[in-house]
């Protein structure tokens, strides 16, 4: 039981410690999710907007291209239009002031001058002399379309270059078209700057296929690839979302892996030309401080869990052993570290569910005298010796404990007595053949109390039963001197209880009127009718149980309540005959039995009279029946008392004569008015080969009759009985033939409501 409750005690705590912990690393990771949904979310927002001002800066620098090639277009289209040799060495002084690699102006006719920077101009040259995208440029600018070329290799000044182109204009008219073209580095600076996401990134510039137009110098990748389609950027399943955004001229967010690490990355779309800004993260600059407080968050939170879970550890252990402490001290004997009482008990339970067995409880005679002499630490000393015997003589599923002071309890899988019996006396052996007393000439003594289980009972109740039937059993083993063995007795034990019952309750049943008077007619022969009846006490408790008088008369006569309960039959008696007289019927004598103690009382007859005037019943109807075993001590004694009595008017009847020692003398010297023949005769008669006893039957009634004592015989059961009595002359009959002993009630209904007719 308490090793249960401790159990579920430690789970409990454990579970809520679990709990607790499993709370925690949700809030945790639910906290540290969100602070990581933020940053991210910052992050998207500040790529964006830093990815916005880039891209406005890229606008700027072109319209100021523009603006720059715009104003030249102005200046060209009134003074140097004609002049070609003039036009090309204004163009190659203007280079020195802006950034353009390569100036192209180109008449109507497609004559151009073509200033290179650094380098020879070049005039009246076709249009061939241009490369495609220039060629392209200055026929749209010739339609009057300003335009930005892709990026392309210059032929003429071997680098990548983009070709801005816009129309000279004549007052309205269109004279020729102008176009520069520049190196993409200038973006560089600005793609360049270690500011991106405030040092945690970098941009590149893209075309919408994907390739690298600019690549910055902060790149982590730093494979040469030429398109982040290639090389390490992007995975498979990521290429095609990013191919149609980018096709889609749409922002799009995502990430690559290198080397390990994760690198989120923003598509911006410029708005020109179809390029883009492709932002990554790196992750310093101005986010390492929100990744740095998610780590500490994380950590903090590790270290929180981590301090539970040794709390839990720790609290785990410290529970551990306090229970462990506390089962040593619900189960354990402090002593000799057996088991204890509890433990035995809740085992004997378990192991009867599973086997039948027996249980034995022992102890050492004169166990407080022997720590007299030898002192405490000795008898502890042998107790332990004990334990230690003990443990070697069980078997596996074998158990015992030790209860108070020196009583030990052992649980063997055994129900046979003889192998019970060999192996205790085994153990007894080794007990008292014990080291500690050897040189000493102490007989060490054990005496053993033994019961084995009953088949098919409970095993929870059988266990309850069986300790308390092994201390019925270790009591009948306690008296004397040597080593003894007793094992528990149903019947006799069931006798036992008996008397207790019988001796706890007997005065309280006098008082609660529990002993019952019955009645058994008495017939005459001569007539068959009735002519007496016996008061045969019946004992029926309130709680229904009946009791026979040869149950309890022995007890009684030993513990003297007889005389209590004979004057009270005797009473009752009287009591009916009164109630006979009363009620107009005929009454006939009652016999009642009357137990050596009472008769010979000093105030017997005195007692006796009081109870003839007390219901003022004449004393013939008193017939007192006494054992012929009172005889045996003093018969003159008796003698003065029958005598005594029947000068009152008693008649006195000698019960079971022929039962005991009866001798023919008795007959002759008691002045008994009815003898009355044990049933014992009829039983032996039956015999027909017992012609003896009826010899013998015959004698005494003649006998009997001859010193003028009537006769009975008790016992008639059947026909023959009753005609074997008539035979021989007897003068009375009583017996289960007749009639059983009967209720009052009963009887008056057969017997005396017909004399009630009568009178
Ligand atoms: P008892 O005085 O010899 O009573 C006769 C017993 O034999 C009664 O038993 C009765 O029931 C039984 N009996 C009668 N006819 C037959 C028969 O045909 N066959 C058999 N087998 N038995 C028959 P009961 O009532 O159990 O009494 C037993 C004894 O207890 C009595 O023997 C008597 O000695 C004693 N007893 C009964 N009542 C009292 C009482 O109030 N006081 C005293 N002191 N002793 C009593
Ligand atoms: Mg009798
Ligand atoms: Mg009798």
């Amino acid at each position: 039981m308490i090793e249960k409750k401790l159990q579920k005690r430690l789970k409990k705590a454990v579970i809520l410690v679990a709990c607790i912990c499993v709370l925690f690393l949700i809030c945790g990771g639910a906290f540290s999710a969100y602070l990581k949904d933020a940053k991210n979310q910052l992050l998207r927002e500040q790529g964006i907007l830093e990815a916005e001002e880039y891209k406005s800066r890229i606008l700027k620098q072109l319209q100021a291209d523009f603006q720059t090639l715009s104003s030249l277009s102005i200046f060209l289209g009134s003074d140097y239009s004609l002049d070609q040799d003039l036009l090309a060495e204004r163009l190659s002084q203007t280079q020195k002031y802006n950034n353009f690699v390569t100036i192209a102006y180109y008449d109507q006719d497609l004559k151009g001058v073509i200033s290179n920077k650094d380098k020879n101009t070049l005039t009246r040259a076709g249009l061939s002399e241009l490369s495609a995208e220039g060629q392209e440029g200055i026929k749209k600018a010739m339609s009057g379309e300003s335009s930005v070329s892709k990026l392309f290799k210059s032929t003429i000044s071997n680098s990548y270059v983009f070709v801005y182109s816009v129309p000279v204009f004549e007052g309205n008219e269109i004279t020729g078209a102008l176009s520069a073209s520049s190196h993409i580095e200038i973006f560089s600076d600005i793609l360049s700057g270690n500011t991106v996401l405030g040092g945690g990134g970098y941009i590149h510039l893209i075309n919408s296929d994907g390739d690298f137009l600019i690549r910055s110098s902060n790149t982590v990748v730093k494979e040469d690839v030429p398109s982040i389609f290639e090389g390490p950027y992007l995975s498979e399943s990521s290429k095609a979302e990013v191919q149609e955004a980018l096709q889609d001229q749409e922002r799009i967010f995502s990430s690559f892996t290198y080397n390990g690490q994760t690198y989120p990355f923003l598509l911006e779309p410029v708005g020109l030309n179809n390029w883009y800004l492709f932002c990554v993260n790196t992750g310093g600059g101005l986010n390492s401080g929100s990744v740095l407080s998610i780590r500490v968050v994380q950590i903090l939170f590790a270290a929180i869990v981590l301090l539970i879970v040794f709390l839990m550890l720790y609290g785990y252990r410290l529970l551990r052993n306090y229970n462990q402490a506390l089962l040593q001290l619900a189960y354990y004997d402090t002593l000799t570290g057996a088991e204890n009482m509890s433990r035995f008990r809740q085992r004997l339970a378990d192991a009867l569910k599973s086997t039948r067995g027996c249980i034995i409880a022992f102890s050492i005679r004169q166990f407080p005298f022997l720590t007299e002499i030898f002192g405490k630490e000795k008898s502890d000393q042998l107790l332990c010796q004990i334990k230690e015997i003990a443990e070697r003589h069980i078997e596996t599923g074998e158990f015992f404990c030790r209860d108070a002071e020196d009583r030990f309890y052992l649980f063997y899988k055994e129900t046979d007595t003889g192998i019970i019996r060999r192996r205790l006396e085994n153990l007894i052996k080794e007990i008292e053949t014990n080291s500690l007393f050897r040189r000493t000439d102490y007989q060490l003594a054990i005496y053993c109390g033994v019961t084995i289980s009953s088949v098919g009972s409970d095993p929870q109740e059988e266990a309850e039963s069986m300790l308390t039937r092994i201390h019925f059993a270790l009591d009948k083993a306690k008296g004397g001197h040597s080593s003894t063995i007793w094992f528990f007795d149903t019947e006799l034990h069931k006798q036992e209880e008996l008397e207790n019952y019988i001796e706890s309750h007997m005065h309280g049943a006098l008082q609660n009127g529990e002993f019952k008077l019955f009645l058994q007619p008495k017939t005459d022969l001569k007539s068959g009718s009735l002519c007496g009846a016996e008061a045969l006490v019946r004992w029926q408790s309130n709680n229904g149980r009946m009791i026979f008088p040869n149950q309890f008369i022995p007890l009684f006569e030993t513990n003297g309540f007889c005389t209590n309960l004979d004057l009270y039959m005797a009473e009752q008696a009287c009591r009916q005959i009164r109630y006979w007289m009363d009620n107009g019927i005929d009454p006939v004598p009652i016999s009642v039995n009357q137990s050596k103690l009472l008769f010979f009382e000093g105030d017997y007859v005195q007692k006796m009279t009081d109870l003839l005037k007390k219901y003022r019943i004449p004393a013939q109807f008193i017939t007192l029946e006494i054992l012929e075993g009172m005889a045996l001590d003093n018969v003159d004694e008796l003698n003065a008392k029958i005598i005594q009595l029947q000068n009152e008017g008693f008649r006195i009847s000698l019960d079971d004569f022929g039962s005991g020692y009866s001798s023919l003398n008795i007959l002759g010297n008691l002045k008994i008015d009815e003898v009355k023949l044990d049933r014992d005769f009829l039983i032996s008669a039956a015999d027909q080969k017992q012609n003896r006893v009826r010899l013998i039957m015959e004698e005494i009634v003649r006998l009997a009759g001859r010193l003028g004592i009537s006769t009975l015989a008790e016992g008639v059961e059947t026909p023959e009985d009753e005609q074997l009595i008539r035979t021989i002359g007897c003068d009375t009959g009583q017996g289960y033939l007749y009639s059983r002993p009967l209720s009052i009630s009963d009887f008056n209904k057969k017997y005396m409501e017909h004399r009630l007719q009568k009178v």
